[in-house]
């Protein structure tokens, strides 16, 4: 169900998403850009976005999962798709028929799908994923030999092979770069070039240029969100986020000194004071923990006030406001911003999650 009458959206601006694209395009070099859709592009809207990649120039898509993968086939897009995560045999004829890779992510993996590969279709488009330090998904580094015979024995077709880095966005690069040499180390082995080797998230593909391989999978930055704070700090170009929240106030009181509102009654006014109501709670993904957290109205910020409700919650404004004034949840109005950042601060969070939270029931409007 998508919402027509209340006003809180999330206008999503794919202009932005087109320039931090094309800003990842020109950093890398050759390696191209694999751009990571999954979780319905973190929470920006797949169709729109996976469609706005293409048009930049991107022939890759990375999704999470098999189902990500036949919605977007399902809705026409052809380029191709990439699925991360760990298929099972149910999927293997189904990726064959419409031509979906899947990641190879352990020997046992490799034996099933050599057990489920249907002969009279088109062959198996297999990456293989290694675990480097990760330690989530992946063949292991000893098992790399092992794999790559099963591979050469079986007829898959070998398209591409893969890492993912556990702490790209940190300042100690220890591990980081362990896992690069560990990386090399088996590229060595692999001497087709026509297997693409790709080992860059959004951190890598800032922080490290030099590593960059024949792609790079870009996630939370196509979005104009730095990855940890550090890459932020660190970073040599400018993001542009993508995503703003907005509503319209839709009631505004006076609330007397010594008065207590929402449930519980946990704010009570100092003052008396002009307190509004938003149509935004929990149930899209304002979650309680953003009691305290600003807003902006006219320009100027406010705090929400006492508990968060499911579908509603308050702010206090220092005058009376009418019904219908716009207030700006998360992005800019009148050269004040408020950033996905400053949420996830709030929330003891990473900024990967807000977008993400932000439920279905609040419609994505693309501008
Ligand atoms: N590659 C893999 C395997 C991932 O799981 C992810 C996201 O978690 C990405 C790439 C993209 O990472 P980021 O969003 O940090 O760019």
């Amino acid at each position: 169900m998508t919402e027509q009458y209340r006003p809180t959206k999330a206008v999503i601006d794919l202009g932005a998403i087109k320039k931090n694209l094309s800003a990842f395009q020109q950093k890398s070099g050759k390696a191209q850009v694999i751009a990571v859709v999954k979780a319905d592009a973190y929470g920006h809207g797949v169709l729109a976005v996976a469609k706005t990649a293409i048009e930049s120039g991107v022939t890759m898509l990375a999704v999470a999962t098999p189902d990500e993968a036949l919605f977007l086939r399902d809705e026409g897009i052809e380029t191709e798709l990439l699925v991360m995560g760990a298929t099972p045999s149910s999927f293997i004829s189904v990726a064959q028929q419409r031509n979906i890779i899947v990641t190879a992510v352990s020997l046992d993996w490799l034996s099933m799908a050599a057990m489920h590969v249907s002969p009279n279709l088109n062959r198996l488009n297999i990456h293989l994923k290694v675990d480097t330090g990760m330690r989530r998904i992946g063949i292991q580094v000893d098992e790399v030999d092992e794999a790559l015979g099963f591979i050469s024995d079986h007829d898959f077709a070998f398209k591409g092979i893969f890492t993912h880095f556990a702490t790209a966005d940190e300042e100690d690069s220890s591990l980081f770069l362990e896992q690069v040499s560990a990386m090399k180390a088996v590229i060595e082995k692999v001497d087709d070039p026509s297997v693409m080797v790709h080992v860059s998230n959004s951190a890598a593909a800032i922080m490290h240029r030099e590593i960059a391989c024949d792609a790079v999978r870009v996630g939370i930055s196509l979005y104009g969100i730095a990855p940890s704070p550090y890459v932020g700090q660190e970073m040599d170009f400018e993001l542009q986020p993508a995503l703003s929240l907005e509503t319209e106030i839709i009631h505004v009181k006076k609330v007397k000194a010594g008065e207590g509102l929402s449930y519980g009654a946990t704010y009570r006014a100092e003052q008396d004071e002009w307190i509004a109501t938003l149509p935004i709670g929990y149930a899209d993904g304002m979650l309680r923990g953003l009691q305290g957290q600003e807003v902006l109205v006219q320009g100027r910020r406010v705090p929400i006030v006492g508990r968060i409700c499911m579908d509603q919650c308050m702010i206090r404004l220092s005058e009376k406001l009418p019904v219908g004034e716009k207030v700006q949840l998360i992005g800019s109005q009148g050269g004040q911003r408020i950033f996905i950042d400053e949420w996830a601060r709030r929330l003891e969070t990473i900024p990967y999650e807000i977008p993400c939270i932000l439920t279905k029931r609040v419609p994505r409007i693309y501008s």
